[in-house]
């Protein structure tokens, strides 16, 4: 199983740019990831094709130092981009009747097991809660005493009225209930028909007696995710045969991602409607691109991400900074250093924390003076008040003391107060010089590393 957004960052990482080179090997990573999510080949294929081309034209754009974002992260959000597009326009809206002419019906259809009692109950739910409604349930799936009986529990447990007669004619069922919502004051019917395992011509003639008897102004398809592409010839048929007004995709809490409800919205020309993500009652979400789309690229939640990367080191910093730890692992240590040191700690957390956490630092530090961030105020004013050749060459101050009095001076420091700080100085150096002898695998025990 491909890893999405993973395979895809690694393939950027260290990247500068997007090049027709890295965006191949990401466009096969992404390829993988959307046939495996029952994405349909053609289509799979032409959404490949218009990534290539928008990432390619993207290389200006980076290489300009947009710094926060990496080559890595325009492509996901490209990536993403497309794929909402492919998914929209998005319409979850259930059709409702003016009550004052009848009740609103949403007929259910689709292959056995496809989850139409299950959706039904749940759509009702939905009904009652978001749009204070009155439903009744009919089951006009009158073959499976079954059926009816899953139908009546679910009816009780959501405190609905059911009307179904084990039996009985599926037509005269639904047109019956019509009656029943008038008499008890019901304002939404929604019919639960019967499915086969597969299309057959006496079921879909029973579908359109009921759609010609009722018009309901809602036809919902539920298709289960799990049957993947073969989703997509069920849909295509019953929209032939009934117009369908939209679909419900089913049991996408499992592993099914859902690409082909891709398919099915292309070959129907009807929205997603709504999805199943369980089989209790409260487990219907209206469709939502972005996160559909996250789950067919294998993303995880892209926008969380990208938050967070907006927060991480931008690129040019973290050369930066890896080229400082380089050469203070050579042996190299100035005041340069000293300082960005102080800046990177003070941004992470309370300077006596830090001082706890560094022990060669929080030893160099005598007991009354705690290195808090007036402490860092001084070290930055003593070091501002250093010329650019004393911050490079810190054995300058150890050999002219009359450098050290002019800095305490410029800095409005006590002289003693700057030879404290070349002191601590000196004893960082010290450390870093001893890492620079055992190898580098210390320094990433540091915080700003
Ligand atoms: P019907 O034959 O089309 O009426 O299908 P049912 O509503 O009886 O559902 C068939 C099975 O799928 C039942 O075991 C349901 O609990 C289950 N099911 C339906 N929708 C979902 C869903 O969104 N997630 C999961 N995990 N199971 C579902
Ligand atoms: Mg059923």
């Amino acid at each position: 199983v491909s890893k999405g957004f993973r395979d895809v960052r690694n393939r950027f990482e260290g990247k500068r740019e997007i090049t027709e080179e890295n965006v191949e090997d990401a466009l096969k990573d992404i390829r993988m990831s959307m046939l495996e999510a029952d994405v349909n080949f053609r289509i799979t294929k032409n959404f490949i094709e218009r990534v290539k081309e928008k990432a390619l034209g993207e290389v200006v754009r980076v290489k300009a130092g947009d710094s926060e974002v990496t080559p890595g992260d325009h492509f996901i959000k490209i990536c993403h981009d497309e794929l909402e597009g492919l998914m929209g326009p998005v319409d979850t809206n259930i059709t409702f009747q003016n009550p004052r002419i009848g009740p609103t019906k949403i007929m259910m259809v689709g292959l056995q097991g496809s989850g139409k009692t299950t959706t039904t109950a749940k759509l009702a739910k939905l009904c009652i809660d978001q749009h204070k409604k009155k439903p009744l349930l009919v089951g006009a799936d009158v073959y499976r005493p079954a059926a009816i009986e899953q139908l009546r529990v679910l009816g009780q447990q959501l405190g609905v009225p059911v009307h179904a007669v084990e039996g009985g004619d599926p037509v005269q069922v639904c047109n019956d209930a019509l009656k029943i919502a008038k008499e008890q004051e019901c304002d939404v019917v929604i019919f639960d028909t019967a499915g086969r395992l597969a299309i057959d011509d006496v079921l879909m003639t029973e579908l359109e007696k009921i759609v010609e008897t009722t018009k309901p102004e809602n036809i919902f398809l539920v298709v289960d995710a799990m049957i993947g592409q073969d989703a997509v010839n069920t849909a295509h048929e019953f929209n032939q045969r009934l117009e369908i007004d939209g679909f419900i995709m089913t049991k996408l809490d499992g592993d099914a991602r859902g690409g082909a409800a891709l398919s099915i919205k292309e070959v129907t020309g009807k929205p997603i409607k709504f999805i199943g993500v369980g089989e209790k009652v409260e487990a219907l979400e209206p469709f939502r691109p972005e996160g559909f789309a996250n789950r067919i690229l294998g993303f995880g939640d892209v926008m969380g991400l990208m938050q967070k990367f907006e927060k991480t080191l931008s690129e040019e910093e973290a050369a930066n900074a890896e080229k400082d730890a380089m050469r203070m692992l050579s042996g190299e240590f100035d005041f340069n250093d000293f300082y960005n040191q102080l800046q990177q700690m003070s941004k992470l957390g309370s300077m006596q924390e830090l001082a706890e956490m560094m022990p060669f630092l929080g030893g160099s530090i005598p007991k009354d003076v705690s290195l808090d961030d007036h402490e860092l105020v001084r070290i930055r004013a003593i070091i501002q008040s250093m010329t650019p050749k004393e911050r490079t060459n810190p054995d300058l101050l150890t050999r002219q003391p009359s450098r050290v009095k002019r800095i305490a001076k410029g800095s409005a420091q006590d002289l003693k107060k700057v030879e404290q700080v070349l002191q601590q100085f000196n004893m960082m150096r010290a450390m870093m010089q001893q890492f620079s002898n055992f190898g580098g695998g210390f320094l990433n025990k540091i915080p700003g590393f």
